[in-house]
């Protein structure tokens, strides 16, 4: 090109589709560049425009300098094709491929004046190329080392032009337009198809996977992908593609799809089992993780099902000793094949601290080894809590309470009235099979009846059921209880348990025994009693026991009274009163005595009265309610009549008695008047004969004297008698001295000539506060008496002794003695003994009689003790006051 003309230059060069430089050949300053050059250079007008090209294009300098000065001075044009080079546009360095020319611009003289450099840019073109080569290399490498099967196909999928089959798909060395009835497989040929269109249409990679007609005809599975291989337009030439046989891994993909399938079903149905359920449940293999949990664990853990699948115990959030504990018991069931029961506390996430309830049971496998271990756990903290309550419910209950259940019958719960019945603990019972706890009940009813209670619903209720209990040392333990099994049903509705309540009455019922045998036994008595006894049961006195005593009392034949109440057996024994008073016996409990009471009774026909002494006495059944009345009667109608005789004849006696007092006490008043004047005669007789010489007149009367005084006695004593029969004797007390009294009279009766020897123990002076005539009198005859019933050579002693309540005087003799059986009765009015001995020995048996009366009058006593032929003491005693 010869470019002559500057503005011409210009122009073509400014407006020029690529991009042009102008230097100047010596100096090689930019002159002139168009917007091309400076897109293709990445610089501004302004970096180039007037500078050395080497300048701005320091970095291509060593590159390309030498060709530029060639050009200049050869004048000969410089081509480079694509050449690489390092550029810094926009201030950074690329790699990029230019096309150039270095064309020398010679003036007319045909000398180089300018170099024009026209620049086009190949960076993107080379690249395609080299990328291309690259993928190309690839592809083939890839064909080479792939075991997938390699095509090429058409542009529009028409005609398959190779394929290397790889032995799965038949080859095609040909192309071939029927690949598609040949290769894919009519299913889903229509899918294949679709997919194709869609490849095309939008230019993009086909993949996906498909059935296929295997080489060998059998049906296989394939993953294919096609690329589209396109030209610079764009437009798509051809396909490429690699189809993998994956009919292996569809097959498993399959089994496993069916198997997840099955999972997925057996999962659905577990759950639809398990979900009803607020118990948690879940299945672990023997590596100790979930393999199924159901929908209230997993809401409880707040985790999905794919979450918590395949974890650990300590993946899903237990505590290490929770997930330990479990593991431990995993192993065991493992080991032992058997189920683990246990309680577990641990806090809920959203309920606080819970009590659970778990079982593990062993999963066989068909070879019978444990496969997996699958469990149930149950909250039991309102179970608990009810437990508890109930518990305490029970144990406050007066009554023995037991709740067993299961056809084990199990014992669930038991309070403590229960346990001291059965004398157990409650370690020893709980939890354990009845029958186990109390083997020596298995010969007895109650487990067929618990089982008949769970089997029926029905509610069994003994009353005073005999319950007989082994003792450790092999003795019978014999109770009594009331009982009350009553059913106790599940949430369906089973009955699967029975509550036990009993009453021990024990005592209740041994105490009745006891009673009865005591009634028995009182029968048994009352017909063998030697009285008469009788059992009146009830409010109307029924006879229902009579012995033959009674019976013959009551004079009428056993077959008319027996079991009739008694006025109607008996009606003449009414309108006596007796029918009030066993009706107040019957009705107040309290026992009626009665003595000698006449009663009138038509005995064998006749009218008669019978005396009885009986007692009506209330006696009482088990419960201690009056039963009726025990009547026991003694007929004492003979010693009545007896006594009633020996009355009447007392009485005579005693008037007749009172006939001789009233006699002697008149006679004694009309002898004494003569015998007062006599005496008072002989007195002065006495002392007017006191000179006297006549020995006979003085010693007569002196005997005249001796008699009357002794008549005077007689009378007195005869006199003090009537006196004291009417009640008109008088005792008149003083202080006085009993030693001197005793001292006076025994004086006085041992003056007479020939008597015996009285020897008076002399005491010390006693002062006493009595009559002291009267008691003068007492000591008198009492010696009197001793010297009158022994022999002249004997002798008589007095004595008497003081103590501080009393003093005691006593006469002994040595003479005839008194009998035993007279003994008793010389005390008596008139009473003497009558012997041979004392047949000539004169008195009126009043002496004693005195005395004992007027020694009572005084408070004191008299008494005898005596040996017949040997001698008697006579006593008596007066009461002192003594103060020290
Ligand atoms: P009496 O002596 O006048 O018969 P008592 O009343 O003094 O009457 O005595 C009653 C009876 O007791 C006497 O008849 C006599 O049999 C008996 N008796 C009394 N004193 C003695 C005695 N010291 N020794 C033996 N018998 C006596």
């Amino acid at each position: 090109m010869q470019l002559t003309d500057d503005q011409d230059l210009r122009y073509m060069v400014l407006h020029a589709p690529i991009g042009i430089c102008l230097l100047d050949s010596k100096t090689l300053v930019i002159e002139l560049v168009n917007d091309k050059f400076l897109e293709v250079a990445g610089r501004s007008k302004e970096a180039l425009l007037g500078k050395n090209c080497w300048n701005p294009f320091a970095e291509l300098r060593t590159t390309l300098e030498q060709e530029l000065i060639k050009v200049a001075e050869t004048g000969e044009p410089f081509y480079a094709d694509e050449a690489e080079m390092k550029l810094i546009r926009h201030g950074k360095e690329e790699v990029v491929f230019m096309t150039f020319v270095y064309n020398p611009v010679k003036n007319s003289d045909g000398k180089v004046t300018k170099i024009a450099a026209w620049v086009l840019e190949s960076t993107k073109q080379v690249r395609e190329r080299q990328l291309v080569t690259t993928s190309e290399k690839r592809f083939r490498a890839l064909v080479t080392a792939s075991s997938d099967v390699i095509y090429s196909l058409s542009a529009d999928w028409k005609v398959m032009q190779e394929l290397d089959g790889r032995g799965f798909l038949k080859d095609t060395y040909e192309p071939i337009s029927y690949w598609r009835e040949r290769n894919v497989h009519p299913d889903d040929l229509k899918m294949v198809n679709l997919r194709i269109k869609d490849a095309i249409r939008y230019k993009k990679i086909f993949e996906m996977e498909h059935r296929v007609i295997r080489a060998d005809g059998s049906p296989g599975w394939t993953f294919s992908r096609a690329v589209p291989i396109l030209d610079s337009q764009g437009e798509i030439v051809e396909w490429f593609g690699t189809a993998s046989d994956i009919t292996e891994r569809k097959r498993i993909e399959d089994a496993l799809r069916n198997a997840k399938e099955v999972s997925g079903q057996q999962q659905r149905l577990y759950e639809a089992i398990t979900s009803g359920t607020p118990d948690l449940m879940y299945v672990f293999d023997l590596n100790y993780r979930f393999i199924y949990v159901n929908s209230a664990l997993l809401s409880m853990w707040g985790k999905t099902y794919e979450t918590a699948i395949g974890k650990s115990l300590l993946e899903n959030g237990y505590e290490p000793w929770h997930a330990e504990m479990h593991e431990r018991e995993i192993d065991q069931v493992k080991a032992t094949g058997l189920q683990v029961r246990g309680e577990v506390s641990f806090p809920h996430s959203t309920l606080g601290r819970r009590m659970y309830d778990y079982i593990l049971s062993p999963v066989f496998n068909e070879q019978g080894q444990v496969e997996a271990v699958s469990g149930i756990t149950r909250d039991i903290t309102e179970q608990k809590n009810n437990e508890q309550r109930l518990q305490l419910l029970i144990n406050m209950l007066p009554a023995a309470v037991v709740v067993i259940r299961g056809p084990e019958l199990v014992v669930e719960m038991i309070n403590q009235a229960n346990l001291d019945y059965w004398k157990k603990s409650a370690a020893e019972v709980v939890g354990k099979p009845f029958l186990e706890i109390l083997p020596d009940l298995a010969d007895q009813p109650f487990a067929g009846q618990l089982r008949h209670v769970m089997a029926t619903g029905e509610v069994i209720d003994v009353k005073e059921s005999p319950v007989l209990f082994e003792n450790p040392d092999g003795s019978i333990r014999e109770t009594f209880v009331d009982y009350t099994y009553q059913p106790l049903a599940d949430i369906n509705g089973d009955y699967t348990g029975v509550l036990v309540m009993s009453f021990e009455i024990t005592d209740r019922v041994l105490a009745r025994r006891q009673v009865e045998q005591s009634e028995e036994n009182l029968r048994a008595m009352i017909s063998q009693a030697p009285v008469a006894m009788c059992i009146l049961s009830g409010a109307d006195h029924v006879i229902t026991v009579a012995n033959q005593l009674m019976v013959e009392l009551w004079g009428k034949p056993q077959s008319d009274v027996m079991n009739r109440p008694v006025f109607d057996a008996l009606p003449d024994a009414r309108g006596q009163g007796l029918e009030e008073v066993m009706k107040a016996v019957y009705e107040t409990g309290e026992t009626f005595y009665a003595n000698e009471l006449p009663v009138s009774l038509i005995r064998h026909g006749r009218p008669e009265v019978v005396y009885q002494n009986f007692v009506y006495q209330a006696y009482r059944d088990a419960t201690g309610a009056i039963g009726g009345v025990i009547a026991i009667t003694v007929d004492v109608t003979e010693q009545v009549q007896a006594r009633k005789t020996i009355e009447k004849t007392q009485q005579q006696l005693e008037a007749e008695l009172a006939k001789k007092d009233g006699f002697i006490g008149m006679a004694s008043h009309e002898l004494k008047t003569p015998l007062t004047s006599l005496n008072a005669i002989i007195q002065v007789a006495n002392a007017k004969l006191k000179q006297h010489q006549d020995p006979f007149l003085v010693g007569a009367m002196g005997k005249a004297n001796q008699q009357v005084r002794r008549m005077m006695n007689m009378i007195n004593g005869f006199l003090n008698i009537s006196r004291l029969e009417s009640g008109k004797i008088h005792i008149e007390k003083r202080d006085f001295d009993i030693r001197e009294l005793i001292s006076e009279i025994v004086e006085e009766l041992s003056l007479t000539p020939g008597t015996q020897e009285i020897r008076f123990t002399r005491c010390d002076t006693i002062e006493v506060h009595a009559d002291r005539d009267k008691i003068g009198s007492v000591v008198s005859n009492l010696i009197s008496n001793a010297l009158k019933y022994s022999p002249k050579t004997t002798k008589i002693k007095v004595d008497c002794t003081a103590s501080q309540q009393e003093v005691v005087i006593s006469i002994k003799d040595s003479g005839i003695g008194i009998a035993p059986d007279d003994l008793a009765k010389i005390f008596d009015r008139y009473y003497r003994v009558e012997a041979d001995q004392t047949r000539h020995i004169a008195g009126f048996g009043i002496g004693l009689y005195l005395s004992s009366e007027i020694v009572q009058r005084h408070g004191g006593k008299i008494w005898a003790k005596s040996e017949p032929g040997k001698g008697s003491i006579f006593y008596f005693s007066l009461p002192l006051n003594r103060t020290s």
